[in-house]
């Protein structure tokens, strides 16, 4: 696979140069504030990101989708937004509503849905070629705001806090191992994800399907079973997060007055840093109401078990 670094480096450069609308809103992100919230075994860092209201916001039902111009197709996308070719018919643009100091939209070059399935190689590929990048999807249904064009974004390594606590023994540790194949269990962190590291894309994606067709039995009545997906890449192994979600959005986003959370948790989110578009939610926001959201949306460590047992055989 063809290291897409340096490429990626450059357009960055160019793009900040010619277009206006990113290089403010990159240069943004400095006055953006930062706090972190204490739990027992982790931490959670919030950002409130007033550029994220557009996303966070998003009406994402079928009327409104069907209603707007899609702002991924390349005929719709702002004059000055250029992108790179990548692999297998995809584009690579700079997201010009960033959270990470470097932030991609990975973009299928055809208007099709949102979906994993048929597309997790290409996600494993992205992260290879990407190294300095972790890549994430958003399913249709919990978190992509454009559920009807397929794509992927990618933050720089460094930023979400589960890159960390991946390495914490305290928090997640290998529970099965089948020909360098890796499951990885997490426990004490709030919120439930299945967690697999390999060298071999293939068997990665094998038990990746084998994940999605046991949790896709839960909600048959969805076009794909609620998913998060955070991917990335180094010395020569996969490390693949997949969050699977009972919930789009939780309680408090749809609660009124001073009950109102406006958050829409995502894969960003549930990576460990929490985007408020609101300052009254950056500033209001606890613990508690963390904890409270990620029960809403996620699965537990129980439900992880039972849905990962023997994933790997
Ligand atoms: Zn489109």
């Amino acid at each position: 696979m063809k290291d897409y670094s340096g490429g990626v480096s450059d357009l960055f450069d160019s793009q900040l140069k010619e277009w206006d609308l990113a290089r403010d809103n990159y240069r943004q992100l400095d006055n953006v504030k930062v706090r972190k919230v204490f739990f027992a075994e982790f931490e959670i860092a919030v950002q409130f990101n007033p550029g994220r209201i557009t996303s966070s916001a998003a009406k994402v039902d079928a009327q409104s989708i069907e209603a707007r111009p899609c702002f991924l197709c390349e005929k719709n996308r702002p004059a000055q937004q250029r992108g790179i070719r990548f692999e297998q018919g995809y584009t690579i643009l700079i997201n010009p509503f960033p959270i990470f100091r470097r932030h991609l939209t990975i973009v299928c070059d055809t208007h099709t849905d949102q979906r994993i399935a048929g597309n997790f190689l290409t996600m494993l590929g992205m992260a290879e070629a990407l190294p300095e990048y972790v890549i994430f999807y958003n399913g249709p249904q919990c978190g992509a705001s454009a559920p009807d064009h397929l794509h992927f974004q990618a933050g720089n390594k460094g930023f979400l806090l589960i890159e960390d606590d991946f390495r914490n023994k305290g928090l997640c540790r290998k529970v099965e191992v089948d020909q360098g194949t890796e499951l990885w269990s997490w426990q004490k962190y709030g919120r439930g994800i299945m967690t697999l590291r390999g060298s071999d894309k293939g068997a990665l994606a094998e038990a990746f399907g084998n994940f999605y067709a046991r949790f896709a039995l839960t909600q048959p009545e969805r076009p794909e079973p609620m998913l998060n997906i955070l991917a990335s890449y180094s010395d020569n192994m996969w490390i693949i997060h997949v969050i699977p979600r009972k919930l789009h959005r939780p309680a408090c986003y749809f609660a009124e007055g001073n009950d109102r959370i406006l958050l829409s948790p995502a894969s960003v989110d549930i990576g460990g840093v929490l985007i408020t578009p609101r300052e009254e939610d950056f500033i209001k926001i606890t613990s508690a109401d963390i904890s409270a959201i990620f029960m809403q949306v996620c699965l537990n460590e129980k439900e992880i078990m039972l849905l990962t047992e023997d994933i790997l055989l």
